[in-house]
């Protein structure tokens, strides 16, 4: 697997950047390869070469922006014993912190950050002989796990909510005074302890699974966001980035553990029986099946219906995704790259095709 993280440099590379943006015009201009072309600008070109390359080939690239300088494996030196990365056509010398890895493979830089690209080795996965299901909520625990033929759960993130309405409130205070710089660095804050808290969270889910020879299922909400009438609904529209990524995390974690993570058709999880399979009543966070008098916590109920439900969508939600142009099923391939959010820290940041996306996962450091 491929992990991004993201270092503070702490130098100035302006002109450097100047220079590579001039570069990538250059190559978007003319189509161009060729390092002699852009010799003039006064590049490095082992990074001019990186630059050209994904910016002259990449036809749908109209115009250059944010162009950082990119500097290629042969051109980065790891040392495992003192924990640093140097990048000598730069002068960088990078110390470390996340947990090791096979080799460097590219390494871009901007203004403020470095973002080192790592290949890591992923665990081989375990055929799981039972599942955890995980139900995401947006009103009490954000995360509860229940392991229905153990009969055990897990309720986890208790502060999600009232982080979310705590800021939620902040900002809404600040609007009304106009203070709208002030908005963003509220928001930023927010997302940076819900982000903390989904490091948390799907870090102990994946603990849960791999000690217990689970498998971890989730519900596929793919389609639910897609479905405008579902989109709209309480449950799954508030607070539906910090659920991606939470998902994302644990996707992620899951494949650097060998834990497999599986999804299942998302309807009726909550007002299904777990125990007979009947429709039963759910009000509020109470489940009771007037079938068989099961009672019980309505997200507990939810997970293990997930934990028990069969792997996969249904046929209309296929047809409907292949209808816009994706399978719906290789949920795997969303956790492939990631991005560290933080220098120093393992905070990363998955690479989606969402650009500025709010998904940014720690890697996990199991003890
Ligand atoms: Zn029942």
């Amino acid at each position: 697997m491929i992990l991004t993280y993201k270092v503070r440099h702490g130098r100035d590379f302006s002109s450097e950047l100047r220079m590579a943006r001039q570069v990538a015009d250059h190559a978007v201009r003319h189509r161009t390869f060729s390092s002699k072309d852009v010799k003039h600008i006064g590049l490095k070109s082992m990074i001019a070469n990186q630059i050209l390359r994904k910016y002259g080939r990449n036809k749908t690239i109209k115009k250059a922006r944010n162009v950082n300088l990119i500097v290629p494996s042969q051109g980065i030196r790891a040392d495992h014993e003192k924990k640093t990365i140097t990048v000598p056509c730069l002068k960088i010398v990078l110390s470390y912190q996340f947990p090791e890895f096979e080799k460097v493979n590219q390494i871009e830089v901007d203004d403020e950050y470095a973002y080192v690209s790592v290949s890591v080795p992923e665990k081989p996965l375990v055929e799981p002989t039972r599942y955890i299901g995980v139900d995401l909520n947006a009103t009490g625990h954000a995360a509860v796990v229940g392991d229905p033929e153990a009969g055990k759960v897990w309720k986890l993130g208790k502060r999600c909510q009232h982080v979310h309405q705590k800021y939620k409130n902040i900002r809404r205070r600040l609007q009304k005074l106009g203070k709208y710089g002030m908005v963003k660095k509220i928001k930023d804050r927010e997302s940076r302890i819900i982000r903390d808290l989904n490091h948390k969270m799907s870090r102990k889910i994946v603990e849960i699974a791999k000690e217990n020879g689970c498998g971890i299922k989730m519900e596929d909400l793919k389609g639910i966001r897609k479905n405008k009438k579902h989109a709209k609904s309480f449950r799954y529209s508030l607070n539906s980035w910090s659920f991606y990524q939470l998902r994302t995390f644990i996707e992620y974690k899951a494949k650097l553990h060998g834990v497999l993570v599986a999804y299942v058709e998302p309807a009726y999880t909550s007002k299904t029986c777990s125990r007979c399979g009947h429709v039963g009543d759910r009000n509020g966070k109470a489940f009771k099946c007037p079938y068989c008098g099961y009672v019980e916590n309505a997200d507990v109920n939810a997970s293990f219906n997930i934990a028990l439900r069969q792997i996969g969508v249904s046929q209309s939600d296929v047809e409907r995704d292949m209808s816009e142009g994706s399978t719906g099923a290789p949920q795997e391939a969303t956790a492939r790259t990631i991005r560290t959010l933080e220098p120093h820290r393992l905070f990363a940041k998955a690479n989606s095709s969402s650009r500025g996306s709010t998904s940014a996962i720690r890697s996990p450091t199991f003890s």
